[in-house]
């Protein structure tokens, strides 16, 4: 699997959110020889915290450096999204769907590139590596390269020293991601996806249904251990992957 559009770095800070993608991007890394200085998770009061001690024990696992930025005092800047606003309900089907534009933290990624770049020039790193994919491009416009190639020209002038924005899976779709992490021997199961907060997977919000598209896309037997009135992933498929309910 190719790693673009920038040349790896030597040394990164990683934003780390502990789900799949950034859970293979660090297994990655490591794998290239990328020193990894840190890994940085962000609470900004979204109720799936679960990926937070998710990312804390992989980290410990892989020995990475691990920051929790706690935005929970200005969280009242993300406004009504779904994934913050513990009155509204997390939509459930396809990502594809208009409701799943709920979930979007407005400006989401730019405002962790711009933390994670802070830390990194603390760390003397030359990148800050994040996961986005070619698949949240529809619906999240900070996950695109035309965003991530214009966040990379700020903060290359953000400071004296040059950072820049690593982003190996921009062109990379789930499951080619998820292939990528079984081979690695990531923790798959592991990694957290869902929104709505339960201690399993519900099997059914938007996430944990490309979740499972990504793993039956990829080939690759799925060791989520899903709430048991999960539907079965038979229905999802004759649905088109996508829930009526
Ligand atoms: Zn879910």
């Amino acid at each position: 699997m190719s790693l673009g559009p920038v040349q790896h770095p030597e040394s990164v800070v990683a934003v780390y959110s502990g789900g799949i993608d950034s859970t293979v991007m660090l297994y990655a890394m490591r794998e290239r020889g990328i020193d990894i200085r840190g890994a940085i998770s962000f609470d900004y009061g979204q109720k799936h915290r679960k990926e937070i001690d998710v990312a804390a024990k992989v980290c410990e696992q892989l020995a990475i450096e691990h920051q929790i930025a706690d935005l929970r005092a200005i969280s009242g800047l993300f406004g009504h999204s779904g994934l913050v606003d513990r009155e509204s309900v997390v939509p459930e089907g396809h990502y594809e769907e208009e409701s799943m534009k709920s979930t979007v933290v407005p400006n989401r990624n730019m405002i962790l590139i711009s933390l994670a770049t802070a830390w990194a020039i603390t760390k003397d790193a030359q990148g800050v590596a994040y996961a986005a994919h070619s698949g949240d491009h529809a619906i999240y416009p900070d996950c695109r390269e035309s965003f991530a190639a214009a966040l990379d020209q700020a903060i290359q002038q953000c400071d004296w020293t040059s950072v820049r924005l690593y982003r190996p899976f921009v062109e990379s779709s789930k499951s080619e991601i998820l292939a990528e992490g079984a081979r690695l021997k990531a923790p798959l199961g592991e990694a957290w996806s869902c929104y709505k907060g339960g201690d399993l997977h519900c099997g059914r919000c938007g996430t944990c249904i490309e979740r499972r598209e990504a793993f039956f896309l990829a080939g690759v037997e799925d060791p989520t251990v899903y709430q048991a009135d999960a539907p079965e992933l038979e229905t999802l498929v004759n649905a088109g992957w996508r829930l009526t309910t």
